[in-house]
């Protein structure tokens, strides 16, 4: 077994788990962004999103949902949370089993998302309708 996640799952690499249920489970980012940075991960291995079981997906968050207000009670810093899933490597993706972010923030903490140039950009409403038409029909 290759995937790291599903080593620290099965009990064969360390980790410092905080919760596990029949779906998901969550362990301390071993290179936390901020103290508290933990990962909520699918019990089936998956990659990303196209192969992650929606309702699972649903799940998922759900429990990042609980955790982050767990953080905020935990007496870590945490003023406010980031949830994060890079989903395949050029959206930052390092590990390939499926894992949302849980990161806990606070006034400079020193981290967020880096923009491109030219942003922030108002395109015209007539792009933004059209790529609302083109998504909309991948649904
Ligand atoms: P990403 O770049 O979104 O794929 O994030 C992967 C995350 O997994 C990073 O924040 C790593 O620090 C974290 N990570 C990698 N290996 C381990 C591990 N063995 N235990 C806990 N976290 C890990
Ligand atoms: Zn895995």
């Amino acid at each position: 077994m290759h995937c790291i996640f599903c080593r620290i799952l099965a009990g064969e690499a360390e980790a410092s788990l905080l919760y596990r249920d029949d779906r998901c489970a969550a362990f301390m980012d071993v290179q936390p962004v901020t103290p508290g940075h933990l990962l909520v991960i699918p019990i089936a291995h998956a990659v990303g999103l196209a192969d992650l079981d929606p309702a699972t997906g649903g799940h998922i968050f759900q429990v990042g949902q609980r955790l982050a207000a767990a953080l905020k009670a935990s007496g870590l810093p945490c003023n406010g949370i980031d949830l994060f899933l890079a989903d395949g490597a050029e959206a930052g993706q390092t590990v390939f089993h499926a894992h949302l972010h849980v990161i806990p923030r606070v006034k400079g903490d020193g981290f967020g998302f880096r923009f491109p140039p030219g942003y922030p950009q108002h395109p015209p409403r007539a792009t933004l309708d059209v790529q609302a038409e083109s998504i909309r029909c991948g649904l």
